[in-house]
């Protein structure tokens, strides 16, 4: 499975899965049709589904206009997302699991963005290679996404499952908000090295105009200061010892910044 990185609408990222044996793809989160299609008839493939992580226009926007190219491709989202994703036939619950040509994905409820938000995630075909982690506007490069109908408990909750996830895994989020989540995390968590050296080469990147997309679980836990609650730096930083509030706080700033 080749995952092929589409860019959409400002700084939105499509991903598109794509299984040369069978000529086939999937598609996550197409925000719109146009750069999809584009894709599909460059490959000459076939899309089979379409994999939603939440209702919200910027991941579904798309969906209709696939459809109609290919009739038969099946529309998957959460359970909780019922009614909010225009042509969702499959309704997953958490630890569920979809296939996409020789891939198996496990579902991963992770309510918090909004309350019926998933992620796929494919593990690694051999063990030495890295899995593949499609988690929408939960977890960012740097960051984490806004609490629009989740509160802080629940989507510490849900980052602590994505946390949970091998190191070596490439984290395929939705949009490209990398360098602003990195400057904000500076103010927080500017003596960490790994922090500072992760700032320079995604401003490198972006001043070459470069995706920074996808990043390394292992490099955001290290980084990413919405899966760092319980480092000291960070609770010092939000004044509290607690977990959860320590997280709130972090958000509340971020919103501000
Ligand atoms: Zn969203
Ligand atoms: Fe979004």
């Amino acid at each position: 499975m080749q995952v092929i990185r589409l860019e959409a609408l400002s700084d939105n990222y499509i991903f598109l899965l794509y299984d040369r044996t069978q000529n086939i793809a999937a598609v996550v989160d197409p925000a719109e049709a146009e750069p999809v299609l584009k894709q599909l008839a460059e490959l000459k493939a076939e899309l089979v589904a379409i994999f939603n992580t939440h209702h919200h226009q910027d991941h579904v926007g798309g969906n209709q206009q696939l459809m109609q190219q290919f009739p038969a491709v099946t529309v998957y989202g959460g359970i909780e997302d019922r009614g909010r994703i225009p042509g969702q036939q499959v309704f997953l619950e958490d630890n569920s699991h979809i296939k996409f040509a020789n891939r198996v994905a496990e579902v991963i409820f992770v309510p918090g963005h909004t309350r019926a938000h998933i992620a796929y995630y494919f593990p690694p075909e051999v063990a030495s290679e890295p899995g593949d982690l499609f988690c929408g506007d939960t977890l960012f490069a740097g960051g984490c996404g806004r609490l629009f109908e989740g509160t802080p408990a629940q989507m510490i909750n849900s980052l602590n499952k994505l946390r949970s996830l091998p190191d070596n895994t490439r984290v395929w989020c939705a949009h490209e908000y990398t360098l602003k989540n990195l400057q904000f995390a500076l103010t927080l968590d500017g003596e960490n090295a790994d922090l500072q050296k992760r700032f320079d080469e995604v401003k490198a990147y972006r001043s070459r105009g470069e995706a920074t997309i996808p990043s390394l679980l292992g490099v955001e836990k290290r980084t990413n200061p919405f899966l760092r609650w319980e480092q000291p730096t960070l609770q010092s930083a939000a004044k509290s010892n607690d977990p959860v509030q320590t997280f709130a706080r972090i958000r509340g700033m971020k919103d501000k910044f």
